[in-house]
């Protein structure tokens, strides 16, 4: 018998897929659960029927190997604390008395159980419920989940890869649970962690399972020679195991850089590498560690995480290339399609020009498929595809959309000064000073103010017709007039006109850009339930007309006191957006930003003299890799700057971010040139503060004194004990006073109560002053 090429063996793949269904059933199905509408049974039902038909759609597109194991009622990272039996000592009870309930307490906690922390999945916008780990954790295998889903692919007639996240990866995304030094590493419990692992492998096995993918995107990022030797333990191990499947490591969301030699040398049977992140220094690892001979290698040459159709022509010399470096080369996605919305076809209001440049996850699986078979026949079977492929291409590169001359002839234009105030900040601080006239420790808030249930239907009733534009901005007028005098009876130095306008944060400046596409049904899951629509930055962007200027200029003609204009700025509104992969980000961000600049010079023009440029964004899409970061970090303020740097000195540029864990990205902070920055300081009480006068931060600053994520209403003396703890960092002169987000989803009762107490706290301390 003659051995078969390497290619004939190709075959299509994926290593997740949307959860939630057509039309939101799991989201539907889970929250009727949570409200008591829907039976665990039903629950159960509606979740295998989309587990069943995603694995048809899979097959129907084409794919040879399907994942099982990748559908969560909430999230994949809490379901493998439960296959490993990480439970936390405070959700024990509940799950003991009821699997289902206990699992959603640890999701979302009970009235008095704290769930597990949530934080971003990697660079991602997916949230995940990170593990508590300690000395004592106890793990114990739990692959019923694992091995039932696994049984129902099957009783389809297939025999799907199950799909779990891998144990570095896994410890290495955990937290030392509450009451466990903080300086307590989670992997130091690998060597307990593994045998747990194993079983779970065995159980599969004999479940009938050939292969098993484990998931390892924490290599990609940077890691310490500890933890790869770790990497090589674990993977050595569970290689070892007599009654195993075989092994795939996955890998996404970049390069595998020194892990790519540990994880080839490991006895596992093959991995799977992102080849869209850093395509060709991949290649490159790939060559000098002598490829992956006696190894499967699974090549993600389709971008698991963006909306673009694929380039045929591109990926096909890329698998050619890997045809050579390993035993045998199939192809994927780089990373699960849980990242993208289900199907381009469901958007109907979508230029036709522009939906056939558009590939959601439904087509990417067929896109994987045509590659699988162009890579396994030679691309004379794919010829009518790749045809239209290069059709298609071409009518984006050649689009006035993609390039309009103006915005080109613009960004071109650029220079150094555009990006820079007329004045250094110091000089600029007094000008502002002697312009505002504020008192010390200035009271302010971040921007929005209770989107009630009257503000939604007002929006409900203007889609559904029922009252025309007119009708509706009077609403939102009625509400802004409310929202100024509440802060003026209240005694707020800076107002707000409360952001009533707003659908969201990034979707409404989206709306109003041109080169901005908004989709109907792009569902994205951020976490548990909460789905959203990431709009698409599909083209050159400009701003046709003003955005903001008329709501912040009526609330202006409503009050003597400053009014501070609100905006986005140009890092979060790539960030929260699908970007386009056709140009660099930084030529993005700067058509981006000088939109902005814009808006923001409008707003000066039009009597604004304090202008917040929200960037909540810009640490969470830090690169993965260290090396990397400058690069990002030089678009990122330049763009910021870009924004702000029109103004005149005594208008004064405010920024606003969400966090508290800031220390890496302190130096950028400063290079914002901002001259007043508003931070999350409530919980970690005044932590921030320390940290900005540790770094010898120059600016002013309002560390948050009002916790806007719970409920809770902050006592007067619990607000001035903060602020007192801020002023030890922070000189008076350059302290401002301000809840730590927006109130947006807060209600109006807490609200009031709580900046009541913020403005009386500033008080009493300026009276010490
Ligand atoms: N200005 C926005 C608001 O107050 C900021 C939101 C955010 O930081 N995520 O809602
Ligand atoms: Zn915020």
């Amino acid at each position: 018998m003659t051995a078969k090429p390497a290619a004939a063996a190709a075959r299509a793949t994926v290593y997740g897929y949307p959860r939630q269904g057509q039309n939101r059933e799991l989201k539907k199905a889970v929250e009727g659960y949570w409200k008591g509408r829907v039976g665990a049974e039903a629950l159960r039902e509606t979740a295998a029927d989309l587990r069943r038909s995603n694995w048809r759609q899979l097959a129907e597109a084409g794919i040879h190997e399907v994942p099982s194991g990748d559908f969560s009622y909430y999230d994949h990272v809490l379901d493998t604390s439960v296959m490993v039996g990480a439970v936390p000592e405070r959700h024990r009870a509940a799950v003991d008395a009821d699997a289902l309930d206990g699992y959603f307490a640890m999701a979302r906690g009970t009235q008095d159980i704290a769930p597990l922390e949530m934080t971003k999945w990697f660079d991602t916008n997916y949230h995940y419920l990170v593990p508590e780990l300690g000395p004592d954790t106890v793990f114990t295998a739990d692959s019923a989940k694992q091995v039932g889903e696994f049984a129902e692919a099957r009783a389809l007639g297939r025999t799907p890869r199950p799909v779990l996240v891998g144990p570095v990866t896994y410890l290495l995304l955990a937290k030392p649970a509450p009451g466990v030094p903080a300086d307590f590493e989670p992997l130091t419990l690998l060597d307990r962690l593994l045998p747990v692992y194993a079983e779970v492998l065995a159980d599969l096995r004999a479940a009938g399972a050939e292969w098993v993918q484990l998931d390892e995107p924490a290599l990609v990022q940077d890691r310490t020679p500890a933890e790869l030797n770790a990497t090589a333990r674990a993977y050595r191990e569970l290689g070892a195991a007599a009654d195993r499947p075989k092994l795939l490591v996955a890998s996404y969301f970049g390069r595998l850089g020194e892990a790519l030699a540990v994880l080839a040398k490991a006895p596992v049977e093959g991995l799977a590498l992102d080849f869209t992140a850093s395509g060709a220094a991949h290649l490159e690892d790939l060559a000098a560690v002598g490829g992956l001979p006696g190894k499967r290698l699974v090549a993600g040459v389709v971008d698991g995480r963006n909306i673009w159709i694929n380039d045929y022509e591109k990926s096909l010399a890329t698998l050619g290339t890997l045809l050579g470096l390993a035993d045998r080369v199939d192809v994927s996605a780089s990373c699960s399609l849980l990242h993208v919305p289900l199907d381009a076809a469901a958007e109907r209001d979508i230029d036709p020009r522009i939906a056939r440049w558009l590939a959601f996850a439904r087509q990417k699986t067929r896109e994987i498929a045509v590659l699988t078979r162009g890579l396994g026949e030679g691309t004379g079977a794919i010829s009518a595809e790749l045809a239209a492929n290069r059709a298609d291409l071409a009518s984006r590169a050649g689009s006035a959309l993609t390039h309009d001359p103006a915005v080109r002839a613009r960004t071109g234009a650029i220079t150094d000064a555009d990006g820079r105030r007329s004045q250094p900040y110091a000089e600029r601080t007094a000008a502002q000073r002697a312009h505002l006239g504020l008192p010390p420790l200035p009271t302010t808030t971040i921007g929005s103010f209770p989107q009630t249930g009257e503000l939604r239907a007002a929006r409900a009733d203007l889609r559904g017709g029922r009252i025309d534009v007119a009708g509706y901005e009077e609403r939102i007028k009625d509400e802004i007039r409310e929202v100024l005098s509440f802060q003026e009876k209240a005694g707020i130095d800076v107002l707000v006109h409360g952001e009533p306008e707003r659908n969201d944060m990034v979707q409404y400046f989206a709306e109003q850009l041109t080169g901005y596409l908004a989709t109907q049904h792009g569902w994205v899951q951020s976490y548990g339930t909460r789905y959203v629509r990431p709009p698409v930055l599909a083209g050159d962007i400009s701003r046709p007309e003003p955005m903001t200027v008329r709501w912040t200029t009526y609330a202006q003609s409503l009050t003597e006191r400053p009014v501070k204009g609100m905006l986005t700025g140009p890092v979060t509104m790539l960030a929260w957006s699908f970007v386009r992969d056709d140009q660099p980000l930084g030529d993005t961000a700067r058509q981006v930003a000088l939109a902005l600049r814009d808006e923001v010079e409008g707003l000066e023009a039009a009597g604004t003299s304090v202008i917040q440029v929200d960037e909540p964004a810009l640490r969470e899409t830090l690169p993965p890799r260290a090396a990397d970061h400058a690069a990002y970090l030089a678009w990122a303020t330049e763009s910021f700057r870009l924004t702000t740097s029109g103004v005149r000195p005594d208008t004064q540029i405010h920024t606003h971010m969400c966090y508290a864990e800031f220390g890496d990205i302190v130096q950028a902070i400063d290079d914002l040139d901002a001259d007043v920055i508003s931070l999350e300081a409530a919980r970690s009480h005044m932590q921030v503060a320390r940290e900005l006068a540790e770094h010898g931060y120059p600016r002013e600053a309002g560390p948050g004194v009002y916790d806007i994520h719970s409920p809770r209403v902050p006592s007067a003396a619990e607000a001035a004990a903060l602020l007192r703890k801020g002023l030890a960092a922070i000189p008076a002169e350059r302290l401002w006073v301000n809840p730590d987000c927006g109130l947006k989803t807060r209600g109006w009762p807490e609200t009031r109560a709580s900046l009541e107490n913020l403005v009386s706290a500033a008080r009493e301390i300026r009276a010490e002053l």
